[in-house]
Formats: C-alpha cells, structure tokens, sequence
C-alpha cells in the first residue's frame, strides 16, 4: 500500500516541502507520496481526523494552524507543549502525537552546516514570531549562555523571554539593537523575505558585531538575503536559512519512518526547486 504524508497549511502552493520530502522517500525507496494540503481553518479538525487512517504516516503542520492544530491531537512530544506550537503530526496506530522539530533543525543545522555549537555562546535573536519562539526553546534546551531577544513590538519580546527563563535559560531583552557581544546573531524576523513587506531590507548592521560571530537568516527565499549580505561585508560567517527547513523536514522524516534521512538528496531537490523559481 503506498502510504501518505503531506503538508498542512493555508496557503500552501509555495511550499519546498513536497519537493524534498518526496526526493527523501524516493532516495530511500520508500513507498511514500508526500502532498500539498491546502487547509483553511474550517477544514483543519476534518484533515487532522482523517491522518489517524492507517495509510498516513503523519503530516507537517505549516501557517496558520501550527497552534490550532494542538487541541486536536492525542499527545505532544519534545518541546512541542513548551513551545506552543506543532509543525510535525505522526501516526502511530491511530493515535496522532505532535512535535516541533523547527527548533531543533534550527540547532542542527548550525552544527552540521556552519559547526557551530550553540552550547555556551551568547545569542541575539531577531523576531518573536513563531520561528523564534521555536528556536528560543530549542537554545535554551542546547545550554547557551544566554539569549537576548530583540522585536520591533518589543512586548512580544518580553513575553517571549519571560517564557523562555521559566526553563531556566539566562535571557534579557534589548531595545536598541546593538550586535556588540554576541557569538550568534539570528534573524528570525521576515525582514529581507522576498514578497514580504520588508523585501530588500535588512533589520539591523553588523558595525559593532564581533567578527569571529555567525550570523544566521532563518529566511530562506532569497537564498541571500540583505541581512546575510550586510553580515558577509563586515567579515562574518553566515548561514542561510534552507538548511534549517531541511533539517526541521529531516528530524520529521525520521519520525515517520524511522529511517535516517538522506539530507543531501533534499538540499539537492529543494535547491533545484529554488533555482527554477529564480529562472521563471
Ligand atoms: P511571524 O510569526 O509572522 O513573525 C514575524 C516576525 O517578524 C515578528 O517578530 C515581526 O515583528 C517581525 N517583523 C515583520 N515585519 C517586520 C518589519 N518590517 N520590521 C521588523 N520586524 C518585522 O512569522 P514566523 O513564522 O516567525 O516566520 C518569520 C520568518 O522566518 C519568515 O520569513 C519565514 O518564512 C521564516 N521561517 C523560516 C523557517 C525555516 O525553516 N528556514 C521556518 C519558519 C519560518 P512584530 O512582532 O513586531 O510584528
């Protein structure tokens, strides 16, 4: 029986994931179609029911649901209840448990593609959307030294460290945002998102950062983004953000199968992708 995965999410047309997903479970030889789930919020509870048939294997959990989606599963795994949000949905039997991998891919990605280990380094991060919510759970799970978090609304950055410190996790909030001092500055706000209404711009300099830093942009259409440009010139190491969504797709497809994900065949497949969007 072929079985099925796909993405959940409204919309979802744009989505990279059927594209390097199906080239993982077809690397592996796995009998697996992995589909675009175009889900508006009065369809969500209909969707997530259907996954508990046994040809599903689970499912990703994308924009807007990755918060609504919760009530509706049976348990919650990982930092998924700490977090708040679930972007990976797994069926065991007819039981749907929830989990947050877009954190730990985050982590992941830094240790496999820039070797950067988070434990013990300072880190700025850029945003208090949902995607910083993730990683700051997911830093402060990896034992950095400590987080600052900046947001242009700054009351989301409060709340969002207020939550973080209650898992023990040094963190302090910034008003002028300043890269003085940090090992890691992240931008995990959608400043520099090509569509976005900040396309082409970056969210702040690297005039006072410290040379030996990693700046990493969680944004990943353009593959180069202003942010990472600006980084680049002021002599810093950088790392895009398509490495972080396909580690978030790897933890998920080792959830779902068991099998050691094949990343090189889904950078290739999500990089082709890009390159065709760029040319079209
Ligand atoms: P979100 O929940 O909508 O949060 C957006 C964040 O961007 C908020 O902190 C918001 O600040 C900030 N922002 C928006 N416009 C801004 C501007 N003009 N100036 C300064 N800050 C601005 O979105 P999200 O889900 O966290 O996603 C954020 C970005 O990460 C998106 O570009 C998304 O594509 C990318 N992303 C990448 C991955 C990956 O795997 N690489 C995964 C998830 C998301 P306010 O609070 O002030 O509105």
């Amino acid at each position: 029986m072929t079985r099925l995965a796909g993405i959940i999410g409204h919309p979802v047309a744009h989505s990279l994931s059927p594209v390097f997903q199906g080239a993982a479970f077809a690397q592996c030889g796995l009998d697996v179609r992995y589909e675009a789930w175009d889900t508006t919020a009065d369809a969500l509870a209909g969707r997530v029911v259907s996954l508990r048939d046994p040809k599903y294997l689970g499912a990703n959990v994308t924009i807007p649901h990755k918060e609504t989606v919760i009530p509706l599963l049976d348990e919650l795994g990982g930092q998924s209840a700490r977090v708040g949000a679930v972007n990976t949905i797994v069926n065991r039997e007819g039981r749907l448990y929830g989990f947050n991998t877009d954190g730990s891919g985050f982590v992941v990605a830094l240790r496999n593609e820039a070797q950067f280990d988070v434990a013990g380094k300072a880190v700025l991060l850029l945003g208090a959307g949902g995607a910083a919510r993730g990683i700051a759970f997911a830093l402060a799970e990896a034992r950095v030294a400590s987080i600052g978090f900046w947001n242009r609304t700054p009351e989301r950055a409060a709340r969002l460290a207020a939550d973080v410190a209650r898992d023990g996790a040094p963190v302090h909030t910034v008003s002028n945002l300043d890269t003085a001092g940090y090992d890691c500055i992240v931008n995990c706000t959608s400043v520099g998102m090509h569509g976005g209404g900040a396309e082409g711009q970056a969210p702040c300099d690297f005039a006072a950062a410290r040379p030996t830093a990693l700046a990493v942009d969680i944004v990943y259409r353009p593959e180069e983004t202003p942010f990472l440009r600006a980084a680049s010139a002021a002599g810093l190491a950088t790392l895009g953000g398509l490495p972080m969504l396909i580690y978030q797709g790897a933890l998920a497809f080792e959830l779902w199968t068991g099998v050691r994900a094949p990343v090189e065949a889904m950078f290739e497949a999500a990089r082709n992708a890009l390159k065709g969007e760029r040319r079209r």
